[in-house]
């Protein structure tokens, strides 16, 4: 199966645009009658949306919820439970059949890191944004070896709000510390981020008000006792 590399070395000198790499290895994928089996990443609905719509149509897809650095708990479980929700409704609605798998939560191995590499003052948007992003991938990684996957990629490179070159990098990164193929993406190109908004609507998907850590939304000045008060409200149907 292709490798982003072998796209990538042909677009010497441009600004990559990685949905192009993504279309062309899909190119390739229905050239040689391949259906790839896909782990990807997401932090919360909104970014699956559209991205799944997409990429179902060519690939097996599992969700991997895997994000030690969304705080408090009680939003950490609202979340992951919302993604559930959406991922079992999109299969309901299309016929199709992607998986939600969750990893352990172990927020204290975000901290760990933060603390430890001096990013807990960083504004949102850098170093501990980039290290955040790094952790998440790799825990991607992991489990799509562990589990035999084609691929690993992230749907939040349809958010406006991150930075998907970094994001891309860091994958094709990663791909060569574990092994296996990341799959690049710019999810927001082609009105992806404008169908997500639709479809977050149509799917009456929950959007979070902030990124998930502690530090980023202590800046922005999040009140945590209404988050936890919503968050355990939402959490009482189940
Ligand atoms: S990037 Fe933001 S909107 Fe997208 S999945 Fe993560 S938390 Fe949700
Ligand atoms: S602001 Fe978001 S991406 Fe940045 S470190 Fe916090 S949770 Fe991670």
């Amino acid at each position: 199966m292709i490798e982003a590399g072998e796209i990538l070395k042909k677009m010497k000198n441009q600004k990559i645009n990685y949905d192009k790499v993504l279309r062309k290895m899909i190119q390739q994928w229905e050239q040689n009658g391949e259906r790839p089996k896909i782990l990807l990443h997401s932090c919360c609905a909104p970014c699956s949306t559209y991205t799944l719509e997409f990429l179902a149509q060519y690939a097996d897809i599992a969700i991997y919820f895997a994000n030690p650095n969304i705080h408090p708990r009680s939003e950490y479980l609202r979340r992951a439970k919302v993604q559930e929700m959406f991922v079992n409704d999109f299969n309901e609605q299309t016929g199709a059949n992607v998986k939600y798998i969750e990893a352990a939560y172990q927020p204290h191995e975000f901290m760990k890191m933060a603390k430890s590499r001096g990013l807990t003052e960083e504004k949102e948007g850098g170093l501990r944004c980039t290290a955040c992003f790094e952790m998440r991938l790799e825990m991607v990684a992991e489990a799509a070896v562990k589990y035999g996957y084609d691929y690993f990629g992230s749907a939040i490179t349809l958010s406006p709000k991150k930075n998907a070159q970094l994001i891309n990098q860091l994958g094709m990164d990663v791909q060569q510390i574990y092994n296996i193929k990341y799959l690049p993406s710019d999810f927001k190109k082609n009105r992806g981020y404008e169908r997500s908004i639709e479809m977050c609507k149509d799917y009456h998907i929950f959007r979070q008000c902030y990124c998930g850590c502690v530090f980023a939304a202590m800046k922005q000045g999040i009140d945590f006792k209404e988050i936890n008060k919503e968050a355990n409200e939402f959490l009482k149907q189940f």
